[in-house]
């Protein structure tokens, strides 16, 4: 790829930090994937912290075209964000709880809390009947995460009260897997064994008896039937991250990241490059600076390992990445290549957003969720025109 202009598939003036191309088409195919392996289950969305930086208000819209109906988000905020785009039969659930100075905005909107303890429970109970009218709810159990949702004491405490949910109109009950990404931990059947015996406990109070259930993120779909239930609630293999590490990643790619060659230099041996001098060259070597830093996501724990790639050649990360900027070695690549202006792939073909990951010693939620708001974006949805939108 010559210019940006190619990338995009249209005209466009080369973007200060780079171009963040989305494909929209790609999640809907990812949407349709997961959903292919469910036999009865619903497939909802997660779309939380911005669809993993996405970009919420474009991804909500790509999944109800696929027919998806349920949106989970973290904040009562970021469903407020994402209500003007949704029908009126789309449910959006709030998977951190209900605070009690939210509970009334909350029912108004007829946002669904998912209420994570007793406090919540009774707040929410409390709304409800001052409305007199019921409210939908979910209820999360902690299988052994120890992070949110009903302890076992809390559980007991509800189940023996017949007035807990009075007004409340429990949709399902649901639990998060801590170790999916890896199958065959332990850990999964035994959350698994947790939640039935909990769910056959919560089933003999008569406000529970019809509720459904929830369990399993993008790697719980994976581990098979057993974890899919009523809904399940996929996030990042939408968003074509690879949720088994350990197989072949099915999903479609969804991002593609091209920053551009700010300028280009040649060094000798022992001249250094960037904060700390942490490189030294041991000859001569071509260095091109790209307009890319730890103030665009590109992690700085990258430093001395990433890559960008450029016409199928890989250029290393040379010394320390920096907050506009970092250094990489094109001395393998032919003279001319590469100049002032040239875009080079950081996501895409060479290097997924898994791979990419590896070299920042995390995973890759955290890549997706920091790449942040510095690129011109680009949205495209199969073969619907592209649509250049800088956000
Ligand atoms: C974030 C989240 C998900 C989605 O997880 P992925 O691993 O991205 O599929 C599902 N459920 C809960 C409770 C979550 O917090």
């Amino acid at each position: 790829m010559t210019s940006f202009s190619e990338i995009a598939g249209q005209p466009m003036e080369t973007p200060s930090s780079g171009l963040l191309e989305i494909d929209l088409g790609a999640i809907r195919a990812n949407y349709r994937l997961l959903q292919s392996r469910l036999a009865g289950a619903r497939c909802g969305g997660v779309v939380k912290a911005d669809a993993y930086g996405l970009g919420a208000l474009h991804v909500a819209p790509a999944l109800l075209a696929e027919g998806c109906r349920d949106f989970f988000v973290a904040h009562i905020d970021e469903a407020f964000a994402l209500q003007p785009v949704l029908p009126p039969d789309a449910t959006l659930y709030v998977l951190n709880g209900i605070t009690r100075e939210a509970v009334r905005a909350c029912a108004q909107a007829a946002i669904v809390p998912v209420l994570n303890s007793c406090d919540q429970v009774n707040a929410w109970r409390e709304e409800a009947q001052r409305l007199a009218r019921p409210l939908p709810a979910v209820l999360q159990i902690d299988t052994g995460m120890s992070r949110l949702g009903l302890t076992p004491a809390e559980v007991a405490e509800l189940v023996g009260d017949v007035g807990a949910f009075v007004g409340l109109d429990v949709r399902f009950i649901m639990s998060h897997l801590a170790c999916a990404d890896e199958p065959s931990h332990p850990a999964n059947s035994e959350q698994l064994a947790n939640f039935e015996q909990t769910r056959t406990l919560m089933l003999k109070h008569p406000a529970l008896a019809r509720a459904g259930y929830s369990f399993a993120n993008s790697a719980g779909i994976f581990l098979g039937a057993d974890y899919h239930f009523d809904i399940v609630r996929p996030g990042v293999a939408l968003y074509g991250v690879n949720s088994q590490p350990d197989s072949k990643n099915p999903m479609h790619s969804v991002v593609r990241l091209f920053t551009r060659v700010v300028q280009t230099r040649e060094i000798m041996a022992d001249a250094h490059i960037g904060y700390g001098y942490s490189f030294t060259a041991s000859g001569p070597t071509r260095v091109a600076t790209l307009a890319v830093g730890y103030a665009d996501g590109w992690l700085r724990s990258q430093s001395g390992r990433g890559s960008g790639w450029c016409e199928g050649y890989q250029l290393p990360i040379l010394g320390r990445v920096s907050m506009d900027s970092m250094s990489v070695d094109i001395s393998a690549v032919p003279d001319g290549l590469i100049h002032s202006g040239t875009p080079i792939e950081l996501i895409g073909p060479h290097q997924t957003v898994d791979d990419v990951a590896i070299a920042a010693h995390t995973i890759g939620y955290e890549i997706l969720t920091s790449l942040g708001h510095r690129y011109q974006r680009v949205y495209k949805d199969g073969s619907a025109s592209s649509d250049a939108i800088k956000i």
